[in-house]
Parts: C-alpha cells; structure tokens; sequence
C-alpha cells in the first residue's frame, strides 16, 4: 500500500475478483472487474480522463473551458468528477428513461443537466446530436463525443486490458461483456489480442441491440427490447470499428437479473443490470471454452444508481420482471 499523488489517480486499477457463482455454474474461472470501484462508480470513469487529457492535448478544451456529452448517465457522471478535479465545466444532456438517481447525482456533482425525451438515433432530438449541437453554440466547449471518439476505446486498451492481462498472470482464455459506446469491448478485445491472439473476444447484447446480429450475420437488425440502462447498440460506432469478435450470445434481462441477484445474495456484490447480463454472457461463454478456462468480464457500475428501478419490486412489476424475491417479505 502507498499514496497517490492525484484524486484522478483513483480511476483504474480496480480490482478483479473470481465469482463462486458464475464459476460453479460454468465449470471454470469467472472473474469480475470491479469497475464500481471507480471514484464515479462505473467502468467509464477511464473513458471520460482519456477524452478529456486527449482533448486538453489537441488543445481544444482551453482552462475553464466547457465539456458537453450526450449520455446514458455513467459517462457524465465520471466527466463531472474529472472536470470538476481539472477546473472544467460540464453539459450533460440524457434522455429522461434514465434512472433518477443518476440525474440527481449529475446535478449534485455539479453538471448542467439537459433531458431530452428518448428518440432513434435518426431523429435530431436524440441525445447525441442534442449534446454536439449544445456543444458547438457553447463558447469555449469541447465535444466529448463518446461514441465516436476512439480516446474511449483507448482507454480500455491502455488500462482495463492492461491489468486484466496482470492481474491474470496473462492466463485469459476469454472475455466478454456488452457494448453501449463499444469502447469497453473493443479495447479491452484489442489490447487482450495483442498480448494473445487465441484470447476468445465475446460480444454480449441485450434484447434490443442490433450488434449480436451484425456480428452473426452482418446485418444491423434488432429483436426485443431491454431496460438495461447504457448497453445496447444500433450502429457501429468508431469504437466498435475493428473490435475483434470471435463469437457473439445474446442475453435477456431475466437472465441477467438472475445474476444480479444472485451475485447480491450469495455473493455480496450489488451491481447494475448490464453487471448481470455480462456475467450470464461470461458462463456462456464458460460453457463454451469447457472446463479449465478463465474467463473475465466487466461488472460495469454499482447497484446503488438503480435503487428506483431493478431493485424497486413496484417499478420491476410495472416491467413485468421478477422482483428481488426478498424485498416481497419485508
Ligand atoms: N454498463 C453501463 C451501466 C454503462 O453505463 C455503460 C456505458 N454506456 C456500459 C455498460 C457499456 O460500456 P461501453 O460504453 O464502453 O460500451
């Protein structure tokens, strides 16, 4: 144990833990890295100090400047926090299905907060373009653009591939997870392949993506949908341009919903919904690979930002899901 210099130096190097769970239920070694271990409590922490550093390197975000995102919550919750560290202000526009509590904690960090209603990605009104037009009538504000600024990808090829690689012991038969901006898969997949090229690289979708059949058949076409909050993916984006996937599972909420809650009842872990399907994602991919194989995944945020909606049995009704079978008896 030793010091570090920098509030910003808090962001990575999570640690990554073997799920008993998961593992028993796939026959080999299921790991979790532990990206609600981050300052802002979620895996894109890193991607918002690498576009940010990246940005201030181009030299266009200029002291005091502005740093506008459209967003899904996680990734303006961990711009807030790094430009509060650095002297920046933020715009953070998000649909308004997002959870509550991440607008109230965009707005207790300290962002602009600007809901739009939710839209396709075809319509003006959508958060990301919202955010680049926000951006652009700003003076003195950079676009963070995390969908198609590969500063996010870097971020997982650098760090999060990095120290899996480590913290493994360069022993990583496979891993998995789910695609909102592909920053996540895509570099972790580049910077696991340049270690091993045998590396299995999984894509999990939710319901409701069109990437599981994109990579299983080339086409851009989606079935079902998820309430799985900052995963799930229509297009390619320039972060998943290149991503090296070997296989692709598709994942429902109720299987992941199964893993959240056992990975809190059994486990003591309290994550997301996208924590749970990539831990379903992962024993596929487990069953897969057969036995021996260690496999890694990401648990990308923590179970506190949902407390009004997986974890809310009226709200999980309203969805027709399962709720936390315990909170029905007290
Ligand atoms: N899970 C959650 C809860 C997220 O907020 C995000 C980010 N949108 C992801 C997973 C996916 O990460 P990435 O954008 O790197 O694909």
């Amino acid at each position: 144990m030793t010091t570090l210099p920098n509030t910003l130096d808090l962001i990575g190097n999570t640690p990554l833990v073997r799920l008993r769970g998961p593992s028993e239920e796939a026959g080999c070694d299921i790991f979790g890295k532990c990206e609600f271990a981050n300052p802002g409590a979620s895996v894109k922490d890193r991607a918002a100090l690498f576009i940010v550093r990246d940005a201030e390197r181009q030299g266009l975000l200029k002291p005091g400047g502005t740093i506008v995102e459209g967003t899904a919550g996680n990734t303006g919750i961990g711009l807030a926090l790094v430009a509060n560290a650095l002297g920046y202000k933020t715009i953070i526009v998000m649909p308004e299905t997002q959870s509550q509590e991440k607008k109230d904690t965009l707005r207790a960090l300290g962002a602009q907060l600007v809901l739009v209603p939710a839209a396709p990605y075809s319509n003006p009104g959508h958060f990301v373009h919202t955010s680049r037009r926000l951006a652009e009538e700003t003076p003195n504000a950079v676009w963070a653009n995390q969908f198609d600024n590969i500063a996010n990808r870097k971020a997982h090829i650098e760090t999060t591939a990095e120290e899996i690689w480590t913290q493994m012991e360069g022993r990583v038969d496979g891993f998995t997870c789910a695609a909102g901006t592909g920053g996540t898969i895509a570099g972790v997949g580049l910077g696991l392949k340049a270690k091993n090229e045998n590396v299995t690289i999984a894509l999990t979708d939710p319901h409701g993506a069109a990437l599981y059949n994109y990579f299983a058949c080339g086409e851009l076409h989606s079935e079902g949908s998820s309430v799985a909050e900052g995963i799930g993916q229509g297009r390619i984006t320039a972060n998943l341009d290149g991503a090296p996937i070997d296989t692709q599972f598709r994942i429902s909420d109720e299987e992941g919903l199964v893993w959240v809650r056992r990975l809190l009842a059994e486990e003591g872990l309290c994550l997301g919904l996208s924590s749970g399907i990539n831990v379903a994602g992962a024993i596929a991919l487990g069953k897969q690979l057969g036995k021996g194989a260690r496999i890694a995944t990401i648990l990308c945020d923590t179970g506190f930002r949902y407390l009004s909606t997986i974890y809310n049995p009226q709200w999980m009704q309203s969805k027709n899901l399962p709720p936390m079978p315990w909170q029905l008896e007290n």
